[in-house]
């Protein structure tokens, strides 16, 4: 995986079948377990602003880390620990010494239409994230597939 390159359907189709594999049958999605099982910790913290729904970062022991912003509603949670978790099997190539975490908006999750301001490394990256997310949640559904836009 080069998260430079861009993230293709593939990529995203192969990495959620990957993942929810090992879940088949169980609903709905086991989104704190399947965290767990990829050794992700996730946090509720208290997060300034509003704004954030939640970030994933990589700790400088190499451990990955979801935060999830404690004001959000609990389909706002899932969804968000679901796209964190699109963003640690996708693109694992991101987090350096540098940079080491993603920041997830209200305003831009599952909203290509408000990622303007974004690269377009940064857009195809977003939107690979939403796909899994989406995928991992309602593993039945193709409404993504249909271009239907859920926020
Ligand atoms: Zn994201």
């Amino acid at each position: 995986m080069n998260a430079n390159d861009q993230t293709n359907d593939i990529d995203v189709n192969t990495m959620y079948q990957a993942v929810r594999s090992k879940y088949i049958g169980i609903y709905p999605t086991p989104i704190l377990k399947i965290a767990f099982d990829l050794g992700i910790k996730v946090n509720r913290s208290n997060i300034d602003g509003d704004d954030i729904l939640g970030f994933i970062e990589k700790d400088n022991h190499g451990k990955f880390i979801i935060h999830v912003n404690k004001k959000n509603n609990e389909s706002e949670e899932t969804f968000t620990i679901a796209h964190e978790i699109g963003h640690f099997v996708l693109h694992q190539d991101v987090f350096n010494d540098d940079h080491n975490l993603i920041v997830d908006y209200k305003k831009t999750m599952n909203n290509q239409k408000n990622r303007d301001n974004y690269s377009e490394i940064e857009q195809n990256r977003e939107r690979a994230a939403d796909e899994f997310a989406v995928k991992l949640l309602l593993p039945d559904s193709n409404v993504f597939d249909k271009g239907i836009c859920l926020s």
